[in-house]
């Protein structure tokens, strides 16, 4: 959703709270699709600081099936999202600096904000580094690819360790000998 920030900048010191809804169903990142289960609207607090500085300060939940990294499950993942930035003003507008132009891209003009992207960045800072559907999961067998959380399959999974290859020759030569 985009807030309109024409009345903010228009008066100094203004604050405003906005409630915004995630327009989008589902997380398009890198070549994948994450569909958001579940959303609650975020609470937007803007401030205009002496026509300075706009703060913008929002929190949201949401939660997104990721898949679980054994099993490779859709797993639903919390995200608690608190975001915090500082934007600065001139002459009415908010002003990019040159050098962050990349990243505050989600600004459509310079007066008005697009919070969807707001909201994408701080769950891309927020991703999690592992995701597993419950501690113990059991993930795939690598024969048959069955999810081995719905049961067991039966197959024997014992990969050998490579580094146990060398120790093994020496004990069949021993034998030999
Ligand atoms: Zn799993
Ligand atoms: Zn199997």
């Amino acid at each position: 959703m985009i807030i309109d920030l024409a009345e903010l900048l228009s008066r100094r010191n203004f604050t405003a709270d906005f409630t915004v809804s995630f327009d989008r169903e589902s997380l398009h990142i890198i070549s994948e699709d994450y569909p958001i289960r579940k959303k609650k609207p975020f609470e937007f607090h803007l401030a205009n600081e002496e026509n300075r500085r706009l703060y913008i300060h929002a929190e949201g939940e949401m939660q997104v099936a990721i898949p679980c990294d054994r099993c490779l499950r859709k797993t639903n993942f919390p995200f608690s999202l608190v975001i915090d930035r500082t934007l600065y003003l001139s002459e009415g507008a908010v002003v990019i600096p040159e050098e962050e132009r990349d990243t505050f891209a989600f600004l459509a003009d310079g007066h008005s904000i697009d919070c969807d992207i707001l909201v994408f960045d701080e769950i891309l800072v927020n991703w999690p580094t592992k995701v597993l559907c419950r501690n113990d999961c059991k993930g795939l067998c690598p024969v048959c690819g069955r999810n081995l959380n719905d049961g067991d399959c039966g197959h024997d999974r014992f990969v050998p360790d490579p580094r146990m290859a060398g120790i093994q020759d020496l004990f069949k030569n021993f034998k030999e000998v």
